[in-house]
C-alpha cells in the first residue's frame, strides 16, 4: 500500500528491545503475555505516577471491547449518518479511521467526514444495528496534506432510538474528550463510564482554528447479544510478536516433524531473526522436478494481516496432512513451501506496541533505519529498458537472470539487512512462484511494478502478462472479501472494475519492487496481494479473515503445477545440465534449469515451441502442449555437446580424437569459411551503396 504523508518516527519500547533475540527460546514473562493494544500508551504521556496508572487501567478496559469496524468496513456506509457535510467525498461514509483521501483534494474520495457548518451542533452517528456497550472512541483529523483540518474537543452522546439522547458523563459534568494535534495520529478517548446503547455520536466542540470540523473515527464497543464465534479451523487467531511468533512455529515443527523444518535467512538490523518455515514431504532438500514455492509476509511491519495468514497457513497445512486431507496431502508431496512470515519484525514490533488501533497508517511501515523494503530491490528494469533502447535488436537483450549492478553492491549502498537477506535466499533456492502479501487495500497487482523513466503512472506489463493476470484472478476471484460484490472500495480507487487485479504500474510507480527484482534476476514469478482495506484488523477478526484468505491461499500455491516442466540432462552422461537457458517462442523472458537440471516454466493452456540450450551444447528444440488442468507436461530435453567442446574435454583428458568428430569438425570449419567469406563480399557490398550504420553498442552482454 503507499507510503504515508507522515514522517516515519522510530518508537521503540526499550523493554522489547531488551527482551530481544538472545539466541535461544528462552520467552520472556512481557513477550508472552502482552497483547495487542494493551501496551499502547496513546495519549497520556504527560500524566505521571498514579494518574497514569488509572488511565492505563481504563484505556485497557476500553480497548478489551473491539472496534465496531469503521475501519475494517464491517460497519457499512448505511449506518453512518451526518449533520452535515460539505459534498459528497466529504461525506459521512468517508469517517472511517484510516480512510485515504485520493490524489486530487475535491475528488469523491476525500480525506474524512467534514461538517458543512462550524458550530458545536455537528455530528457523526453510528448506528451499532445492536444493542452495544460503548466503551470509547478513537478519532483522527483530515488525512489532507494541503490543510489542517482536525477536531480539538469533542461530547460523546447515546441514543437507542435516534429522538433521545444522553450524553456520556463523567461524574455530574459532560464528559469532555481531548481530540487532535494534528491529522494522522490516531487518539483514543475512554467514557467514563460504559454506557449500553444502539447510536452513537461523536460532537465536535472546539477544533483547528483556520481548519474545518473534519474527523475520521472508530468506536469501541461490545455487542450485548455477540453469537459466539466458532472458526472452522482450530487455529491460534490473534496477534503474534516476535516470541509468540517463534514459539508458535516451534509448536508447529513439534506438531509436525515429518514435513517442517525451521530455518533463518537472516537477521533484522535490530538482531531479529527471519524465520522462515518450510513444509514439504523431505524438508531440508530440493527434490528433482518439485517446484519451489514462497509466502512472504509483514515486508511492510504494519501490515499485519499476511503475518498472521501465514502463521494460520502453517498450522492448517500441519493439521490437515495428520488427517489426512487428500488435497493437502498432495500439495505438500508435490511441493517444496516455504513461508515466511516476517521480512520486517523490526516494523512490526513499533506497530503492534501501538496496537491494531492506534497505529495510524504509517507507523512501522519501515525498517529501524527507515528503508521501505519494497523500494529496496535493485531496480533492473531500467537497465533492461535502457539496453534494449540502445541495442540494435532490443530482443537480443538479456530479459532474465540480469545482474545486479555494481553500485548496489558497494558497502555504503543503502541497503537493509533485511533486503540482502531475501535476495539471497533468493538466489539460493529455485522458486518457481510466489506471492508478497500486504494490506491496506483489496487488490492483487502484478509486474512490472516499476514503470519507465519512473513514471508515476503507466500500465507495464511484463512478456508474461497473461499468465501474471491468471495468477492475480486466481487469489482475487477467491478471495471472499474481494469477490463480494457488495463491498465499497476501501480508500479512493475502485478496483472491482478491474475484477480486483491491476499492473503494479498502472496503479502507482514502485522502482526496486521485490516482485520486479524476482521476475528479471531469478526465475521465480510473483504477486502482491493487499490483503485488506485495514493494515492491522482487530484480533477478533482474524477467524473471518482466515476464511477469507483460505481457498486462496491453497489454489495460489497450486498454480506452481501449471505450465512445463522437465530436465535438461547431458546425451551422454545422463547428468542434468544446470543454467540450461529455457526460451519459449513469442514469451519474451527466459528461465534457466537449476542444479540438478530440473525446470519450471509457469504457462497458460496452449501450444508452444520451446528451445533449450546450454554452454557448450547444441540447442533442441520442442514442442509441447499445456492442457488446462493444474497438472505440470512434463518436457524433458537431452542435449549433445558441441563439437568444438567435445574436442576440448578430450583434449583435456587426453584422449584420441574418434574419426566421427574429426570428419565433423572438418565440416564445419568449410561451413563456415564459406560464410565468413559471403559474408566480407557482402559487406564490400554494402560499403560502395549505403553509409555505414553506427550504433554503439552497450556495456549488456547479449543473450544467446
Ligand atoms: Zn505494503
Amino acid at each position: 500500500m503507499k507510503k504515508s504523508a507522515s514522517a516515519f518516527v522510530v518508537v521503540l519500547a526499550a523493554t522489547f528491545w531488551a527482551a530481544g533475540d538472545a539466541g535461544d527460546d528462552t520467552e520472556t514473562a512481557a513477550g508472552t503475555t502482552a497483547t495487542p493494544g494493551l501496551t499502547s500508551t496513546a495519549r497520556w504521556t504527560t500524566t505521571l505516577g498514579a494518574e497514569r496508572k488509572e488511565n492505563d487501567e481504563k484505556e485497557k478496559l476500553a480497548l478489551a471491547c473491539p472496534p465496531l469496524g469503521l475501519e475494517s468496513l464491517r460497519v457499512d456506509d448505511t449506518q453512518i449518518q451526518a449533520s452535515s457535510f460539505q459534498r459528497f467525498g466529504l461525506g459521512p461514509h468517508r469517517g472511517r479511521l484510516n480512510i485515504q483521501s485520493g490524489i486530487e483534494d475535491g475528488d469523491l474520495y476525500d480525506g474524512a467526514w467534514c461538517a458543512d457548518y462550524k458550530d458545536r451542533h455537528q455530528w457523526l452517528e453510528v448506528d451499532a444495528l445492536h444493542l452495544t456497550r460503548f466503551t470509547g472512541v478513537i478519532l483522527q483529523g483530515r488525512n489532507t496534506i494541503w490543510r489542517r483540518d482536525w477536531v480539538q474537543s469533542y461530547k460523546v452522546q447515546l441514543s437507542n432510538d435516534t429522538i433521545s439522547w444522553k450524553s456520556s458523563m463523567n461524574g455530574t459534568q459532560e464528559a469532555l474528550f481531548e481530540g487532535n494535534g494534528d491529522g494522522e495520529t490516531p487518539v483514543l478517548a475512554v467514557l467514563p463510564v460504559p454506557v449500553v446503547a444502539r447510536y452513537i455520536r461523536i460532537n465536535p466542540q472546539s477544533w483547528y482554528p483556520d481548519g474545518d470540523i473534519c474527523l475520521r473515527a472508530e468506536i469501541l464497543g461490545c455487542r450485548l447479544d455477540e453469537p459466539e464465534a466458532r472458526p472452522k479451523d482450530k487455529l491460534d487467531f490473534r496477534h503474534h510478536n516476535y516470541q509468540e511468533m517463534r514459539k508458535l512455529m516451534k509448536s508447529v515443527a513439534e506438531e509436525c516433524p515429518d514435513i517442517t523444518h525451521i530455518y533463518t535467512i537472516g537477521k533484522s538490523h535490530m538482531g531479529l531473526k527471519l524465520y522462515v518455515m518450510e513444509i514439504s514431504d523431505n524438508p531440508g532438500k530440493h527434490e528433482l522436478g518439485e517446484p519451489e514455492f514462497r509466502y512472504v509476509a509483514n515486508m511492510h511491519g504494519n501490515e499485519v494481516l499476511g503475518r498472521e495468514l501465514v502463521l494460520n497457513l502453517m498450522q492448517y497445512l500441519c493439521h490437515e496432512y495428520k488427517r489426512g486431507n487428500q488435497r493437502v496431502v498432495r500439495l505438500i508431496t508435490e511441493t517444496r513451501i516455504h513461508l515466511l512470515p516476517s521480512m520486517n519484525p523490526d516494523g512490526y514490533e513499533v506497530a503492534y506496541s501501538k496496537g491494531s488501533e492506534l497505529a495510524g497508517w504509517g507507523e512501522g511501515r519501515y525498517t529501524f533505519e527507515g528503508i521501505d523494503l519494497n523500494h529496496n530491490f535493485p531496480d533492473l528494469n531500467t537497465i533492461m529498458w535502457d539496453a534494449q533502447e540502445v541495442a540494435e535488436d532490443p530482443s537480443k537483450v538479456p530479459n532474465h537472470y540480469i545482474p545486479i549492478p555494481e553500485y548496489y553492491t558497494k558497502e555504503d549502498a543503502l541497503v537493509a539487512s533485511e533486503t540482502r537477506a531475501v535476495i539471497s535466499w533468493m538466489q539460493d533456492i529455485p522458486f518457481v512462484l510466489g506471492a508478497n502479501l500486504h494490506g491496506g487495500e483489496l487488490v492483487v497487482t502484478y509486474p512490472f511494478d516499476g514503470t519507465e523513466g519512473w513514471a508515476p503512472q503507466a500500465h507495464t506489463p511484463t512478456a508474461d502478462n497473461a499468465f501474471f493476470r491468471w495468477l492475480a484472478t486466481v487469489y482475487a476471484s477467491t478471495n471472499l472479501a474481494m469477490a463480494n460484490p457488495e463491498r465499497r472500495p476501501c480508500h479512493y480507487e475502485d478496483f472491482q472494475v478491474h475484477n480486483n487485479i491491476i499492473n503494479g504500474g498502472a496503479w502507482h510507480v514502485v522502482p526496486g519492487s521485490m516482485n520486479d527484482f524476482s521476475y528479471l534476476h531469478t526465475n521465480c514469478l510473483e504477486v502482491t496481494v493487499e490483503l485488506s482495506c485495514d493494515k492491522f484488523p482487530h484480533a477478533t477478526e482474524l477467524p473471518v479473515e482466515w476464511e477469507n484468505n483460505k481457498e486462496s491461499l491453497l489454489l495460489f500455491m497450486e498454480q506452481v503445477h501449471r505450465g512445463l516442466k522437465g530436465v535438461v540432462r547431458d546425451k551422454e552422461t545422463k547428468k542434468g545440465i544446470q543454467d540450461a537457458v529455457i526460451r519459449v517462442e513469442d514469451h519474451e523472458h527466459d528461465i534457466r534449469s537449476a542444479a540438478d537440471g530440473d525446470y519450471w516454466r509457469l504457462l497458460n493452456p496452449g501450444d508452444y515451441k520451446v528451445a533449450a540450450w546450454a554452454e557448450g551444447y547444441v540447442p533442441a528444440v520442442r514442442h509441447c502442449r499445456v492442457g488446462a488442468e493444474p497438472r505440470a507436461t512434463v518436457c524433458d530435453f537431452t542435449l549433445t555437446r558441441t563439437p568444438a567442446q567435445r574436442l576440448k574435454d578430450i583434449r583435456a583428458k587426453g584422449g584420441k580424437i574418434p574419426q566421427d568428430l574429426q570428419l565433423r569438425l572438418r565440416a564445419l570449419r568449410l561451413r563456415k569459411l564459406r560464410a565468413s567469406t559471403k559474408a566480407i563480399n557482402r559487406r564490400r557490398e554494402g560499403q560502395r551503396t549505403q553509409p555505414r550504420q553506427n550504433r554503439k553498442a552497450r556495456s549488456l552482454p547479449l543473450a544467446f
